[in-house]
């Protein structure tokens, strides 16, 4: 037996491999994009509560209301949008479930998505088993900046779509106000939805190189009306492992995203959807009191790979630095992952799988969503390991 065509050269996610590759070597593991340390203990009890109380058997398709009405509240709290709960809002398992949904929802074999490059490996996944066609724009070393002309170049005549990811993962960017604007111009211009990956929102940091707001590119003028806009609570709240996520956005493309999800997971995590309701609207200070903790994380990590002689990009959201390995005298940065554990026990993300093109084969991504002590030990071993290439 063979897999099915669909599948075809798209290689097991990298996160399961490094995250694999760390507990076989004991190797200290800043791959893998999740926090050592678990959300607020009140969302916690509010999910044991839940399953007393019964929240035992599905949830509605579209999600509990209590966690929908929630989410409408958390859009206009933080982004002055008004959403209908019953129509506008969809409750996902996860973002990836989410970017999964929206796909198989919306588009149809050789319909082209432009998509930033580096790109989440879902992605490429998703695109691909909806016979999509992508189409990389880069964001490229050293300040991994939105190239509007190469952006306006990547659309076609089949061009229906475009996939943002702000907060970007791997490349901690941002976009700016003026980027979106940007995006969103074009995409009134040549009548494209957006589908927009929001689950570093709330984790932006402002420092002496600026402010880093999120800004969602659903509130630009004109802009509602075709965004798809997906988050998740599982990076805003330390609880990856629950995965619950949502769509909101105009009643048309959030029912195509129920449309397909309905024959997906149909409905997941009952309980663990009351629970996060209450985060959202007991806790809403929680995510940005993680960002504000994150900052000195990232300040940790940052410096001890500059001190280590690496190129690092101090990133202006999520909880990934980018380094270029390239002064270390590595050309491919699969190769030095890969040799990583053996040579100083720690593990980190090469990022070749999210590019089409050449411009990821040196950098390398490192997640600072750990505990500062285990931050340093892996600066510590990787001082005392032989990284040059
Ligand atoms: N989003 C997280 C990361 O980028 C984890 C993703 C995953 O394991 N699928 O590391």
């Amino acid at each position: 037996m063979r897999q099915a065509r669909r599948l075809d050269g798209i290689p097991p996610t990298i996160f399961t491999a490094m995250s694999a590759l760390a507990l076989r070597t004991g190797a200290v593991n800043l791959g893998q994009g999740f926090p050592d340390v678990d959300g607020p203990a009140s969302v916690i009890a509010a999910a044991d509560r839940a399953m007393r109380d019964g929240a035992n058997q599905y949830a509605p398709g579209p999600g509990v209301p209590v966690l929908r009405q929630a989410i409408a509240r958390h859009q206009q709290r933080h982004y002055g949008l008004e959403l209908d709960p019953d129509r506008q809002v969809v409750v996902t398992t996860g973002c990836t479930e989410g970017i999964a949904a929206a796909l198989l929802g919306l588009v149809d074999a050789g319909d082209e998505i432009v998509v930033l490059e580096p790109y989440y490996d879902s992605y490429v996944a998703m695109i691909q088993m909806c016979g999509g066609v992508r189409r990389p724009v880069t964001l490229r070393a050293p300040d991994f900046r939105l190239d509007v002309d190469e952006l306006r170049a990547a659309v076609g005549p089949r061009t229906r779509f475009i996939l943002l990811n702000s907060p970007h993962n791997p490349t901690g960017t941002v976009l700016s106000r003026a980027e979106l604007q940007a995006v969103a111009d074009l995409a009134i211009e040549r009548d494209l939805v957006v589908v927009t990956d929001e689950v570093y929102e709330h984790l932006t940091f402002s420092d002496d190189t600026g402010g880093h707001e999120h800004l969602p590119i659903s509130t630009l003028p004109g802009m509602f009306e075709r965004t798809l806009t997906l988050s998740s609570a599982g990076k805003s709240y330390s609880l990856t492992g629950w995965k619950i996520g949502w769509a909101t956005g105009p009643a048309e493309l959030v029912g195509a995203v129920l449309a397909a999800k309905q024959w997906l997971t149909f409905t997941s995590g009952a309980p663990l959807q009351h629970a996060i309701a209450t985060a959202l609207d007991d806790e809403p200070d929680w995510p940005r009191a993680l960002a504000a903790d994150l900052r000195a994380r990232r300040d940790l990590l940052c410096d001890g790979l500059t001190a280590l002689g690496l190129d690092v990009r101090r990133p202006e959201g999520t909880y990934f630095a980018l380094t270029d390995i390239s002064s270390l005298g590595w050309k491919d940065g699969m190769e030095f992952c890969l040799a990583l554990p053996e040579r100083a026990g720690v593990v980190a993300i090469p990022t070749q799988p999210f590019h089409d093109t050449s411009a990821g084969d040196q950098l390398v991504r490192w997640a600072f969503c750990k505990e500062a002590g285990v931050i340093e030990e892996a600066l510590t071993r990787l001082a005392a390991g032989d990284l040059s290439g």
